[in-house]
């Protein structure tokens, strides 16, 4: 047989040698990062063949935030849909179309548990800037007011057609209860594009898994002890591309004469949601599927929320005020609960 050329051999050599110089066969490394972004916690662990992208993902959010969802400040998407005319139609951005038609997909098959125009109600009630503030004298808002506020509101009275959006008089969007999941849907679309190979981020209570680990080992994703939100409940173990998201009345709340008002409401009655729940998490394919559903599996309570989750394929963890675990058929395997 013949022997291979020298100058072929040295050239194999050569390649090899360049390679692990020029990092072609470089192991992730990992970032971490905590920040505050859409007023919350943005808490980042990335690994990366290529450089740092937390402050990138970190930029992301904010500006989600900035112009697009807030309706507090006053040049963002939904704020100027807010202060737009009724009747008229308004053109949206392709994400924020994609977004509401998927809102009031499940504003209807919740049968309006959840609503993405409960702006004016959740306005007087004002308990996330009144739960934050030791300042702000507290105020539970006048039947009357609730009433009226309930008039304007209603997912129904929101027509979407041919990318534009028209509002009925007096309605007011309010994407907060989805908002964290889709910043996480947002997230998921960037890292797609980026050396990334791996990823955990939370938004609040809102979390994107992505990829893997450089060991192959599982993400591990905690619920919080409503009763002691220092702990765990248990941890999920997922692996690739999952988002998750948390609804709870201990998240937000002010407490007058004993009684707890928290941030969830039941846009039947216009109070705080009483669903003998604590808190529901929700698995699912979309950040602003689980996010949203998170919040109508709380206003629905634990049968009609599993049943509303199944529907569009996501899987649910329910706890109800005794502290009692309800999970889907399809999650009982990657859940581990806490030792006591
Ligand atoms: P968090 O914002 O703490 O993650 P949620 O995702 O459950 O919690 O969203 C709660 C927020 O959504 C409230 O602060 C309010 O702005 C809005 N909201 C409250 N009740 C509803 C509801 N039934 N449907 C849609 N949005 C709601
Ligand atoms: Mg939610």
């Amino acid at each position: 047989m013949k022997s291979i050329p020298k100058i072929f051999l040295k050239s194999i050599v050569l390649l090899l040698v360049l390679c692990i110089l020029t990092g072609c066969s470089r192991q992730p490394v990992s970032y971490t990062a905590t920040d505050i972004a859409m007023g919350t916690v943005l808490n980042q662990t990335v690994y990366t063949t290529g450089e740092d992208e937390t402050g990138n993902i970190t930029e992301l959010v904010r500006s989600l935030e900035r112009d697009t969802l807030s309706w507090r400040v006053s040049d963002s998407e939904i704020a100027g849909l807010n202060a737009s005319q009724a009747g008229i139609p308004m053109s949206l951005s392709e994400e924020l179309w994609e977004d509401l038609l998927l809102l009031q997909e499940v504003s209807k098959q919740s049968g309006g548990a959840f609503d993405f125009t409960l702006g004016t109600l959740t306005g007087l009630w004002n308990i996330d800037a009144q739960a934050q503030s030791d300042h702000e004298e507290i105020r539970i808002p006048t039947e009357e007011e609730i009433a009226r506020a309930l008039e304007n509101s209603g997912y129904d009275k929101v027509l979407l057609k041919d990318g534009c959006i028209t509002l009925e008089g007096g309605i007011q969007l309010d994407l907060g209860a989805a908002g964290k999941g889709i910043a996480c849907d947002r997230i998921g679309d960037y890292l797609k594009g980026t050396n990334i190979t791996g990823a955990v981020i939370s938004v609040g209570g809102s979390v994107i898994t992505y990829g893997g680990k450089p060991d192959g080992s599982p993400w591990q994703v905690g619920i919080v002890n409503p009763e002691d939100t220092s702990r765990l409940l248990g941890t999920f173990s997922l692996t690739g591309e999952w988002y998750i998201s948390t609804s709870g009345d201990y998240e937000r709340y002010i407490e007058v004469d004993g009684i707890r008002y928290h941030h969830i409401l039941d846009p039947t009655s216009g109070y705080p949601a009483q669903s003998n729940l604590r808190s529901v998490t929700v698995i699912a394919k979309s950040g602003a599927l689980s996010d949203a559903l998170s919040t109508a599996c709380f206003v629905l309570g634990q049968e009609e929320g599993m049943a509303l989750a199944a529907y569009f394929n996501a899987e649910t963890v329910f706890v109800d005020k005794e502290g009692n675990l309800y999970l889907s058929e399809g999650i009982k395997d990657i859940f581990r609960q806490t030792a006591e």
